[in-house]
């Protein structure tokens, strides 16, 4: 039976604003607080992300919630990634051989808002911005926030607390802190941070380059990348090692070598980018990190989105992940008749190989996209997987489109099947036993053989 019990929902995120709006739409009684001011009233996009890869399986949580029409009017689709080298030529490598298979770049604030604006058309919400939680009592499933304007202290106690907010949650800390509670708990940083930058549009209005495409330029151990924005601007992102190398954060020290190292490395960019050295010293400079814990659930509290699987953002799915725990969690509440400490339970459990699949195969695609992106072998494994979809659409897909657009599939499962079909194609390339003079079929009979030894071995191997 359905009951108005009353959640706390800390974080006014992508996340914790979905999940308000679901939790808000089966009647519960949602107190929503956000640290930061009311995005829709406040510039506050610096030093975050301005815009995302969008795609399947955060459709499905935006779908669960009817904004599907709405948050479209968002999208720009990206095609494949637009791979820039160093001598300034460009070569598209689409996302998929179906057609109809792109993801999309949208705003992160856009989202946000329009999430907020529908959680807002709730009677049964209330949202607080500028109440910074700083303190947590699990047992008593109470909060505390301070009021960013003049420190006012605050205090919120409800039925059941989400913490949604974000990698450095308080509420996960909070969890840690717990004595004769066993909470598993790892956060790894990469040596590489990233910086946001632009092209503005052309002057004659227009975009700069291809808008439909995610643009990289693979530089073995660094890359920049870009995305559309519907003002017909790019968000460029440098990623760039801290140290060692010739160029790094560390050395990019001063407006000269930041020049230098632009004109060299990526000088197409270069050539898009007037404001690069005011906005190279102004804007931030960030880490990139992955957080993994368990169990997500202590007493009446769950974390959910990046509180509980903080990723890198190189296979684009932290925010369609984030999605995707509402769209699960929904599920298993409903299954289990609205009980909220049973489905805690079940989501902590079902949905942890998932979150730790998708960290792993964003901590890969971080190679794959600087270097490998740029390397025969991969351009040949890509060719053929292409004229694989495009020819057999229900029977083959690349473990980018069984992660991207196999949204009925699970991360985990995704993994393991693209792991294994990668495997069997670069170990079949290497041996020269894929070639021209196959048909396709026939490369398809023995990449699909190849990969079912290489499975079987795996479960063999794990048994
Ligand atoms: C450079 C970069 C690029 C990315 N690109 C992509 C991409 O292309 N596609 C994709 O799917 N994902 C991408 N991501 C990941 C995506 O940004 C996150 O996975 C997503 O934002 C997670 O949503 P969330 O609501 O869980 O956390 P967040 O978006 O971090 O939201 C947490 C919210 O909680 C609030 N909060 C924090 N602490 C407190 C507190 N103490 N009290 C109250 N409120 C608090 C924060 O202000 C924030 O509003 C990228 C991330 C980065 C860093």
């Amino acid at each position: 039976m359905k009951s108005r019990e009353h959640i706390l929902i800390i974080g006014a995120g992508l996340c914790g604003s979905l999940l308000a709006l679901r939790l808000a739409q089966h009647d519960y009684k949602i107190t929503l607080i956000e640290k930061r001011a009311d995005l829709r009233k406040a510039d506050i996009s610096a030093g975050r992300s301005i815009n995302l890869a969008f795609s399947d399986r955060g459709m499905k949580g935006i779908k669960l919630v009817g904004l599907e029409k709405s948050v479209q009017g968002l999208c720009i689709p990206m095609y494949g990634r637009m791979l820039h080298d160093q001598q300034g030529e460009m070569q598209l490598s689409k996302y998929s051989g179906r057609e109809g298979e792109y993801i999309n770049s949208i705003s992160r604030s856009g989202l946000n808002a329009l999430l907020l604006d529908a959680v807002e058309k709730h009677d049964n919400v209330e949202i607080h911005f500028n109440q910074s939680c700083t303190d947590v009592n699990l047992e008593k499933t109470s909060a505390t926030f301070e009021d960013s304007e003049n420190q006012a202290q605050r205090s919120f106690n409800a039925d059941y607390i989400f913490g949604t907010d974000g990698a450095g949650s308080v509420v996960r800390k909070e969890m840690q802190n717990q004595k004769n509670f066993l909470f598993s708990h790892s956060q790894n940083f990469l040596t590489h941070g990233y910086k946001e930058l632009s092209f503005p549009p052309s002057e004659s209005g227009e975009y700069a380059t291809e808008k439909g495409a995610l643009h990289i330029w693979p530089r073995g151990e660094n890359m920049l990348i870009a995305l559309p924005n519907l003002d017909k601007s790019f968000t460029v992102t440098l990623f760039l090692a801290y140290e060692g190398g010739k160029y790094n954060f560390n050395n990019l020290n001063n407006p000269e070598i930041v020049e230098e190292y632009f004109k060299s490395i990526y000088p197409d960019a270069y050539k898009l980018m007037p404001e690069l050295k005011t906005e190279f010293f102004e804007n931030p400079t960030a880490p990139l990190g992955t957080v993994k814990c368990s169990p997500w659930t202590f007493k009446n509290a769950l974390i959910m989105g990046d509180a509980a699987h903080a990723i890198v953002p190189f296979y684009g799915q932290g925010m369609n992940a984030s999605f995707e725990d509402v769209f699960e969690f929904d599920k298993i509440l409903v299954e289990n008749n609205f009980d909220v400490s049973k489905s805690f339970k079940v989501f902590s459990e079902t949905r942890k190989p998932d979150a730790d699949a998708i960290a792993d195969l964003a901590l890969d695609n971080f190679h794959e996209m600087k270097s490998h992106t740029a390397q025969d072998i991969f351009l040949q494994k890509r060719k053929i997987e292409l004229a694989l979809e495009k020819e057999f659409p229900k029977q083959y897909s690349s473990k980018y489109s069984l992660v991207t657009f196999e949204e009925q599939i699970s991360y985990k499962t995704a993994m393991d099947r693209g792991r294994g079909q990668d495997k069997a194609i670069l170990g079949l390339l290497k041996n020269n036993k894929l070639h021209d003079k196959q048909s396709l079929k026939e490369q398809l009979e023995l990449i699909r053989n190849v990969t079912q030894q290489i499975l079987e071995g795996d479960v063999i191997l794990e048994h």
